[in-house]
């Protein structure tokens, strides 16, 4: 366990590999403060996935630690790590996630469903009806997750990160989907949210026009550096001295 004065995430001598494949994801350290606002980038491919996976406790690296809200992840079991998940962070999966045969309100109201220590009560149901209207897809929460486009997944796919109202939001390409419209209104509620509870929220995106949004950008490019081999070790020149 580490002081949560030191971050809500920190990321110390990290390595990841997948099984297969040459991928490689090294990360020296990183440390998000709480309440910042922090967008990803970089082009596909780089890790950025990964690296939310990683911070979730989804993934597990072959080295180094993770520690999130000053609970070391990377030291749990997999049931421990995937209670962590459910209790404390918000995800927006690339892929959403859903579960397509139940319904948007059903598929909004999940984290009540697997976390046992939410109680699901009227205001909740209420709460889950007003994200809806801010994202556009109240009139679909009767819909099966299935019957939705890509887009209305998507936002689905935000008021489910939103309702128990987690301090830590990871989102991966929340506007991946979105036209100019939507990508403003999914924008606003993150945004909106994170300030209304001081929460954390990191955020992939390929919008390089929203970046001046977050309070820092952490470019992938950074990590692919680190990825290459080492440069070799510095010698001093004799015209360098002089
Ligand atoms: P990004 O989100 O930046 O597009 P990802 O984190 O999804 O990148 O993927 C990083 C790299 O890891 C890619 O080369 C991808 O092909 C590879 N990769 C992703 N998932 C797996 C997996 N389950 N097994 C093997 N390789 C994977
Ligand atoms: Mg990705």
């Amino acid at each position: 366990m580490t002081d949560s004065a030191d971050g809500i995430i920190r990321i110390e001598d990290l390595e990841f590999r997948y099984g297969e494949g040459d991928f490689a994801l090294l990360v020296p350290e990183l440390v998000v403060e709480r309440g910042e606002k922090v967008a990803v980038i970089g082009p596909s491919g780089s890790g950025k996935t990964t690296l939310l996976n990683l911070i979730a406790g989804i993934a597990m690296p072959q080295r180094g630690r993770v520690v999130t809200k000053g609970v070391e992840v990377t030291s749990l079991d997999d049931s421990r790590r995937r209670e962590f998940r459910i209790r404390n962070i918000g995800l927006v999966f690339q892929e959403f996630e859903l579960l397509e045969h139940l319904s948007v309100l059903d598929n909004v109201l999940l984290p009540y469903r697997i976390n046992p220590s939410l109680r699901l009560e009227p205001p909740v149901r209420q709460r889950a009806a007003t994200l809806a209207e801010r994202v556009g897809v109240a009139d679909k929460l009767g819909r099966y997750a299935h019957r939705l486009s890509q887009g209305e997944k998507q936002r689905a796919a935000v008021c489910r990160a939103l309702i128990a109202k987690p301090d830590l939001l990871l989102a991966d390409e929340p506007t991946g989907n979105l036209e100019p419209a939507n990508k403003g209104r999914v924008l606003e509620i993150l945004f909106d949210y994170a300030e209304e509870h001081g929460a954390t929220l990191l955020t992939v995106t390929h919008d390089h026009d929203l970046l001046d949004r977050f309070g820092r950008v952490i470019d992938f490019r950074e990590f692919h550096s680190i990825t290459a081999a080492p440069p070799p070790p510095q010698v001093d020149a004799p015209e360098a001295r002089a």
